[in-house]
């Protein structure tokens, strides 16, 4: 059993690194279905905690939970033109029930706007009723035609998507730039994965959207992770849909929307981000389990350090501490900690049998292999204060791989030359949509985010074509 548990690889071989530790710690599994995966309990305990953590940030905001149906009937779907062309490659269609064709074929949801919007049009009536703020947990599907992967790319995710409804562009604007703001609150505070806040360029907008807004963080392999995207939704959908109100002026107006949102992607940075040669590293606030007690037997001795052990699960358990005594039998010591160094947990705590007696206690850091002498005494505020020192520490090291990953490059060769070396580059453009196009030809990467924030552009000039640039984009390999 020893030799299948830990990884043959080494985390610079990312993609079997990659997919070994999502099988082996327990993330997920591949299904029967091309495309689609199993979510697994250790997978699926992480994506838990950031529901509890985002929905009680969203409900605080005045946003509620609904939940839509996963078909939409064709009529409805296409009713937004430049949407639906946007979605159509990839949406998997119900045709039949039994034998029967259907009247009308029914989209598998690739997103929910439109049954949405169909449904808010019937809703909305007053000004006062505004802003409308309804939100959806659930599955997606995108019929993938590129190499899926489990979390990152596949064919059905689960995600939540926010949708608003304001009475006045401004408040539409600033509902969308909420929405980053929450998403990089939630990627740097609870994952530690430190983002880039930005814009999408025109050519990478949702379709359908005014503009699209989005987070973005470097991988350890080179490649991007958009991890969650905000939409101004102007009057695009509002006018089909006719989603409209009466206003404080007593005429008919359409409302301004917004619609946000991330998904099971966010497992994979977390996965990508931390981990190491022996497996992942959980942050510690989305960590199921935060430090792992594990029994160091010796013969004749193994009473006491048990006894010992499930005292202190209890006297922990008490506490917002997420705590698991590992009793399994017939494991070693050493097997258990490549076990829970594999699954990323934390911390471990090694008691023996002169621990006991000693009243002190080993803990060892999943993210700096240290390890530490501690007294039993004040183990929960120990245990507290390193679990803060671990996502400080992901954080920190994670914030300067971007750093020493990010290109500068004058020209398109220097451009390809960082894309080659696994690096993202911050580039001047000139943000015409085909001089994009002839760069990504040039330089296997893509536009991926215009950061808000803008060191000055005057006199540069686009790394392309030579015109003046209007300004910097980070450039890259995505996912
Ligand atoms: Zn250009």
């Amino acid at each position: 059993m020893s030799e299948e548990l830990g990884l043959t690889v080494k985390k610079e071989d990312a993609p079997e690194w990659y997919q070994q530790t999502v099988l082996k710690a327990d993330f997920a599994d591949y299904s029967p279905v091309k495309g689609c995966i199993v979510i697994k309990h250790w997978g699926y305990a992480i994506w838990e905690k950031i529901q509890e953590v985002f929905n009680d940030a969203i409900k605080k905001h005045g946003v509620q939970n609904y939940y839509f149906p996963m078909l939409i009937p064709e009529s409805l779907i296409k009713k937004e033109a430049e949407h639906f062309s946007g979605f159509t490659p990839e949406v998997a269609w119900v045709t039949h029930a039994g034998k029967n064709k259907l009247d009308e074929k029914l989209a598998i949801r690739p997103t929910s706007e439109t049954i949405m919007y169909a449904m808010f049009s019937k809703w909305l009536k007053s000004y006062r009723q505004l802003p409308m703020k309804v939100h959806q947990w659930c599955n997606i599907m995108r019929w993938e035609t590129k190499m899926t992967k489990p979390f990152l790319r596949g064919r059905e995710f689960l995600w939540q998507e926010g949708h608003t409804v304001h009475e006045t562009k401004e408040e539409a604007e600033k509902e969308t730039s909420w929405a980053l703001e929450e998403y990089a609150k939630l990627s740097e505070d609870l994952l530690a994965i430190p983002v880039v806040k930005g814009k999408k360029t025109d050519s990478d907008k949702f379709a359908g959207a005014e503009f699209t807004l989005g987070i973005e963080s470097l991988m350890s392999d080179g490649k991007a992770l958009q991890m969650g995207t905000s939409h101004m939704l102007g009057h695009n959908f509002a006018k089909p849909y006719e989603v409209k109100f009466f206003g404080r002026d007593e005429k008919w107006h359409f409302g301004w929307q917004t619609s946000w949102g991330t998904s099971t992607r966010l497992l994979g940075g977390v996965i990508l981000t931390h981990g190491d040669d022996k497996g992942a590293i959980l942050p510690p606030k989305v960590a199921p389990i935060q430090a792992v007690i594990i029994p160091i037997l010796f013969k004749g001795k193994e009473e006491k350090v048990i006894k010992k052990c499930k005292e202190l699960e209890k006297k922990l358990n008490k506490t917002k501490l997420r705590i698991h005594f590992d009793n399994r039998e017939g494991y070693t010591a050493g097997w258990k900690f490549n076990d829970w160094e594999l699954k990323g947990v934390p911390l471990r705590i090694e008691i023996g049998p002169r621990d006991v007696d000693n009243k002190k206690f080993i803990i060892v850091r999943r993210d700096t292999g240290e390890k530490i002498a501690i007294e039993e005494n004040n183990i929960q505020e120990t245990l507290e204060t390193f679990l803060k020192k671990i996502h400080n520490n992901l954080f920190t090291r994670a914030k300067e791989f971007v750093k020493t990953h990010t290109a500068k490059p004058k020209t398109v060769k220097d451009l390809k030359t960082a894309i080659n070396s696994k690096q993202w580059a911050l580039i001047p453009h000139c943000s015409r949509e085909e001089c994009e196009k002839e760069l990504e030809n040039k330089s296997e990467g893509g536009p991926r985010i215009i950061p808000l924030k803008q060191d000055s552009i005057k006199n540069q000039i686009c790394i392309n074509c030579k015109k003046e640039a209007k300004y910097w984009l980070y450039w890259g390999k995505s996912y």
